[in-house]
């Protein structure tokens, strides 16, 4: 069994409602949740948009590894009817599964980076991780992700 970290987003319909959908299919397909983020409202990042993202941090024991992992949260983000991928810049979306971290395990794949490439420049990933992970040490730069929210502007 690993513990997998994960950031949830989303910025179209009934936004409370996307996040309680998404953690219910995580627990039935992707394993035991150990730990879910309260929830926070964040300004789009990276494009403009009129509609305010929902985002939460969530922790699951799985014993899927990394690429079946991304299969399934891919395959949750379609159903619940995500249809554009990002393609480099960022858009409005109903749901958003990103993998921040699977245990301390470094994977470079353009397909799937692990630690998420980005966490640590984001308050809406750290921030919600951060209630819920403090002291998780980041594989990569080695500091907790408390310190790591610490570094970033307020949410
Ligand atoms: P973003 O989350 O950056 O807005 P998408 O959700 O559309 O973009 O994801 C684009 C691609 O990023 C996915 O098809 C996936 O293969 C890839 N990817 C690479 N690393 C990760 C990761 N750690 N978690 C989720 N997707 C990832
Ligand atoms: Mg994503």
């Amino acid at each position: 069994m690993a513990k997998v970290y994960l950031s949830l987003g989303t910025n179209l319909g009934d936004k409370k409602r996307n996040l309680i959908t998404v953690s219910g299919l995580l627990a039935e397909r992707v394993g035991t949740i150990l730990a879910l983020s309260t929830m926070y409202e964040t300004k789009p990042w990276g494009f403009e948009s009129e509609n305010t993202f929902l985002n939460a941090a969530i922790i699951l024991e799985t014993s899927y590894p990394p690429f079946e992992l991304l299969e399934i949260t891919q395959k949750i983000e379609l159903e619940m009817g995500r249809k554009e991928k990002s393609n480099g810049s960022y858009k409005d979306r109903i749901i958003d599964i990103d993998i921040l971290m699977y245990e301390d395990l470094i994977v470079t794949t353009e397909k799937l980076t692990i630690p998420h490439p980005f966490m640590h420049k984001r308050s809406f990933v750290i921030g919600p991780l951060a209630e819920i992970a403090a002291s998780l040490v980041h594989p990569v730069l080695k500091k907790t992700i408390g310190e790591l929210y610490l570094s970033l502007p307020a949410l």
